[in-house]
């Protein structure tokens, strides 16, 4: 049997992004995954790539496209400002293996068949796509397997329930671009990659929509593509290939994130609406700082339960961030208000707006996790409605004791106190800053 202090189960960008860092940590990290079994395409924004290079992500950044322009027909109007880089998934995830690889990350490339807790650890069984079998234990598991990750025993928050139809078209080479279109009960992302192979999808309401038998939807898609304007160009002298392949994209949250000797990270933890476009970043955002958790679990079990608390804390903060964010992309549809798939959509998963207006008497100071030297340590920050998790450092300024510095002299000017710790002219700026904020 094949031992390592770290399993991971799955090797995108989340468990890719926790591999390499736990790596770099020191700690022997074995890596398992099979190729997604479908062929997808995904768009990712500029933002993505600083976090990719970050992350130790060379060869998978090497096979992603240029930006290609993006045009959005949203309540009746079209924009097409902005541009988005398309991500063939099955190639990137196995450039990802070899940055893994690369980078000291033991790779096994296989189906998981199981994955049983131990007296102390996990083991897993493995097909591997070699041929014949292989168990893996390790000490610490983390589970990364998208939303293919079982789930059974866990609590889980949904949202509306919604399913991605997808259907491969294709025509002669064409320009790389992409489109939105929203319609009466859904919208649709459409990509035109340069080999002139179109992915055209459908986003649509399990509850209201009836689809037909599996053996009809591919002309069912085609005749709700030929319906839309922006779907014009990308099936004009094409043709569809292949198999429909449905793909659920409920926003799912798992409640329970982490354990002593396991945790949840990307997709696995939580996922939303592909509606914002926005899954590898979160899938990175909830990794990232995931090797300092695990670390932390691991080296400092009297910090446990700290560790532990900060990772639910985070992946709880991102899903609602992204899903308040969605809910007000839906909420400037305003064509079909009486429609289930934009009703239900426009108030999930609640009211709060996406920036609270804040005034100084809700910001107070508190001790939080952060990370520090990769482990959740526990320090004073600055907690606002907007911010529950805390804001600890500004260009490397603990905010959290000038704060209180500033409040225990009512009747001095912000500026004049914080002069005397960081100087005149730092301190005119950090007042302004906090005032701004509307922290003072
Ligand atoms: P994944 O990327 O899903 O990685 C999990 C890995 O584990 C996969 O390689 C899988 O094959 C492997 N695995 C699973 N089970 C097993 C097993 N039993 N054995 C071995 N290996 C296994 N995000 C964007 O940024 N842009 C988009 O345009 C976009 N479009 C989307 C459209 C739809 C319809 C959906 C549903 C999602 C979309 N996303 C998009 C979201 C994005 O795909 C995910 O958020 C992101 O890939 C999550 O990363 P992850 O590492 O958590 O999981």
């Amino acid at each position: 049997m094949r031992e390592s202090d770290i399993l991971v189960l799955g090797g995108g960008p989340a468990g890719g992004a926790v591999a390499i860092g736990l790596s770099r940590l020191g700690y022997r990290v074995t890596l398992v995954s099979e190729p997604r079994p479908f062929d997808a395409v995904e768009g990712i924004s500029e933002r993505v790539i600083q976090g990719m290079q970050g992350a130790g992500f060379g060869f998978a950044l090497s096979a992603m496209a240029e930006p290609s322009p993006r045009q959005v027909t949203w309540n009746g109007v079209t924009n097409a400002a902005n541009t988005e880089r398309l991500v063939t998934r099955q190639r990137f995830d196995q450039a990802l293996l070899l940055d893994l690889a690369r980078q000291g990350v033991q790779v096994i490339q296989g189906r998981i068949q199981s994955c049983h807790a131990m007296k102390t650890g996990y083991q897993a069984e493995v097909a591997l796509s070699a041929g014949g079998q292989e168990q893996i234990y390790g000490d610490f598991l983390v589970e990364a397997r998208g939303r293919a990750a079982p789930a059974a025993g866990v609590p889980r928050i949904k949202g509306t329930q919604t399913v991605s139809l997808l259907q491969y078209w294709q025509g002669a080479h064409a320009v790389p671009c992409t489109a939105v279109q929203s319609f009466a009960d859904g919208w649709a992302w459409l990509a035109m990659r340069a080999d002139g192979r179109r992915y055209l999808q459908l986003t649509l309401d399990v509850a209201s929509v009836a689809l037909p038998p599996k053996r009809q939807l591919g002309d069912w898609c085609r005749e709700r593509l030929q319906q839309l304007e922006q779907a014009q160009p990308f099936i004009e002298g094409a043709e569809p290939v292949g198999e429909v392949y449905a793909r659920t994209s409920t926003p799912v949250l798992c409640e329970q994130s982490a354990g002593h000797n396991w945790i949840r990270v990307g997709d696995a933890a939580m996922a939303v609406d592909p509606l914002s476009g926005n899954g590898i970043f979160q899938a990175l955002s909830s990794a990232l700082q995931a090797p300092a958790v695990v670390n932390t679990l691991i080296r400092h079990p009297e910090r446990a339960e700290l560790a532990r608390q900060f990772h639910e804390a985070r992946i709880e903060g991102l899903f609602y961030r992204f899903a308040r964010i969605g809910r007000d992309f839906y909420a400037q549809e305003s064509q079909w208000p009486d429609t289930p798939f934009w009703q239900a959509r426009r108030q999930w998963p609640d009211r709060q707006p996406m920036h609270l207006e804040i005034t100084p008497d809700q910001v107070t100071t508190a001790m939080r996790p952060v990370v520090q030297d990769g482990v959740i340590i526990e320090a004073p920050v600055v907690v606002t409605p907007d911010q529950p998790l805390g804001i600890w450092h500004l260009n490397g300024l603990p905010l959290a004791p000038l704060l209180d510095a500033i409040r225990s002299e009512p009747g001095t000017l912000p500026a004049a106190v914080l002069a005397r710790t960081v100087g005149i002219d730092k301190g005119a700026l950090l007042a302004q800053w906090m005032q701004q904020q509307r922290w003072v």
